[in-house]
């Protein structure tokens, strides 16, 4: 059977919990490996250089995009997000699913240059439910909430050109969720053309003549 990875995008409006699912998924399971990637947004109480992000300057960010390091990249409120070429096509290679969590631009351009990626779309139960957690976070200011709103908003429009969606409201099941999506995707006919191609080299000598 196919032993590379697959590339797996998450996307969600901000404060659906896809950091939060992410974090538990990659707690339970070892066959994952999280991208991170690059922004040129400030750090955020307790976030770390490397672990939640590569905090950058603009200069050092537009630099990447000109050695060509980043498989994608976009403008998100202001601030530029990126992810890291070399990490992801290593991680793939090693047979790990490799996540990206990133917004619908990246998504969309992640689609046209690798078709095989898949893509899940996370969502809280409902627009009341997102407020409150970004609310509840309370990591941002209350126009920087507004403004992330309103990108929701923008986003549930892209909502359909994504695989699977995926509602978090209970964490748990949520993740559980995730994990048996990306497993049943390795079983995909077309990610496993090599293995069906011998099995039907196989069992054509049984056909009778
Ligand atoms: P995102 O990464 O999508 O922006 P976070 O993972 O930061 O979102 O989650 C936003 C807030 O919602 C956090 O305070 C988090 O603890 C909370 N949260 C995440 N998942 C759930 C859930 N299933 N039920 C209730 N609260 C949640
Ligand atoms: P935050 O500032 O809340 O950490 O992230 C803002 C948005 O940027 C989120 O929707 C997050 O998924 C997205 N994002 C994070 N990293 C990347 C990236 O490398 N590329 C793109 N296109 N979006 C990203």
């Amino acid at each position: 059977m196919n032993k590379k990875g697959i590339l797996v995008v998450v996307s969600g409006f901000s404060g659906a919990g896809k950091g939060t699912v992410m974090k538990e998924l990659l707690r339970k399971y070892d066959n994952y490996a999280l991208s991170v990637s690059v922004t040129t947004r400030s750090p955020r109480p307790g976030e770390e250089e490397g672990r939640e992000y590569f905090f950058r300057t603009k200069e050092e960010f537009e630099r990447l995009i000109r050695e060509d390091a980043l498989i994608e990249y976009a403008r998100y409120v202001e601030n530029y997000y990126g992810t890291p070429r070399s990490y992801v096509e290593q991680q793939l290679s090693m047979g790990k699913d490799v996540i990206l969590e990133i917004e619908i631009q990246g998504a969309m351009k992640i689609k046209e240059k690798i078709p095989e990626a898949l893509l899940v779309f996370v969502t809280p139960p409902s627009v009341e439910e997102l407020r409150n957690r970004l609310v509840g976070r309370g990591t941002e200011t209350a126009e920087v909430i507004e403004s992330r709103m309103s990108r929701a908003g923008e986003e549930a429009e892209g909502m359909e050109s994504y695989d699977y969606i995926l509602v978090n409201d209970d964490l748990e099941e949520c993740v559980e969720r995730m994990h048996q999506i990306i497993l049943s995707e390795h079983y995909r006919m077309e990610r496993n053309a090599a293995f069906v191609q011998k099995i039907k080299e196989e069992s054509r000598a049984l056909k009778r003549s």
